[in-house]
């Protein structure tokens, strides 16, 4: 795989199949889609659900996802390094570091990150652009099982060229932008589209400032104190479990008790 990649959504072929989101849940292993009090359906994003398929008037459809941004905010807002961009384009997370805070979902301009709020020691979930399939070399899930070829993947800079190249040969068919070619810094999931797709962004129009900047200009919205107690909790939490993880380490690589054959056999060597 040669970085960054990215992935192009060219909306203006999607048909609303949904078999990138069966691919995407089969792929990532998810559960059946859960649905909340008072939810007629549970089709938006969630932690069960990394992508969705919009529905807009006039028989549009739209993938939503992860954007893989060139600078995350995710991982700027994130204090102990659970969220990280790999140098292929997509931003990954590491369950084992997060510390529950909550901070990234504050800080998406996107607002994608989701929360295991039902599970006893909840993570945050989201799309890695199948970064492991493509270290395997295979594409997306979601990009394979598209019938109609409206997501493309490849390096962002190609995305681009093909993104303007489609623009270009039919300017009545697409506006006349890329968008997440500068949105917020740029993102590495590029949109094609005939009708704007500004709404996905919780500033509701284009902006190219660099995400570090809307990080801490988001985290501002949310009254100080919801942060200092989420951030207190999931410190105190993450600070516990990882003695834990250290003592059972510490455990595991002790030297056997004295006469303890019977644990660690003839030298103490483990049995196969
Ligand atoms: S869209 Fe949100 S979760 Fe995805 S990389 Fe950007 S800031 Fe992070
Ligand atoms: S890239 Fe992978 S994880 Fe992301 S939406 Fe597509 S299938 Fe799901
Ligand atoms: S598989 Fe392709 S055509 Fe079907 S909903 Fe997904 S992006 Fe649209």
């Amino acid at each position: 795989m040669k970085g960054p990649v990215g992935i192009l959504i060219d909306t203006t072929r999607c048909i609303g199949c949904e078999s990138c989101v069966a691919a995407c849940k089969q792929a990532n292993g998810l559960g059946p889609d859960r649905r909340w009090r008072g939810q007629e359906a549970a089709t938006g994003l969630s932690a069960t659900r990394f992508s969705t398929v919009l529905r807009l008037p006039h028989e549009r459809f739209v993938l939503q996802q992860c954007r893989h941004c060139v600078e995350p905010a995710c991982v700027s807002a994130c204090l102990v390094g659970a969220m990280r961009k790999t140098p292929e384009g997509p931003v990954v997370y590491d369950p084992d570091r997060c510390m529950g805070c909550r901070y990234c979902l504050v800080a998406c301009p996107f607002g994608i990150p989701r929360y295991q709020w039902s599970a006893a020691e909840p993570k945050v979930r989201k799309c890695t652009m199948c970064y492991a399939r493509l270290q395997e070399g295979k594409l997306p899930a979601c990009v394979e099982a598209c019938p109609e070829h409206a997501t493309i993947f490849g390096p962002r800079e190609r995305l681009l060229a093909e993104a303007h190249r489609r623009i270009a040969d039919q300017p009545g068919r697409y506006l006349p932008r890329v968008f997440g070619e500068h949105d917020v810094g740029g993102t590495s999931v590029l949109y094609v589209s005939d009708a704007s797709l500004d709404f996905l962004s919780w500033r509701g129009g284009p902006d190219p400032q660099p995400l570090p900047a809307l990080t801490w200009a988001s985290l501002k919205r949310v009254p100080p104190m919801f942060l200092v107690v989420g951030g207190l909790m999931g410190g105190i939490r993450w600070v516990i479990g990882r003695r834990m993880r250290v003592a059972a380490e510490e455990g595991a690589a002790a030297p056997p008790p004295a006469g303890g054959a019977e644990q660690g056999g003839e030298g103490g060597r483990p049995h196969d």
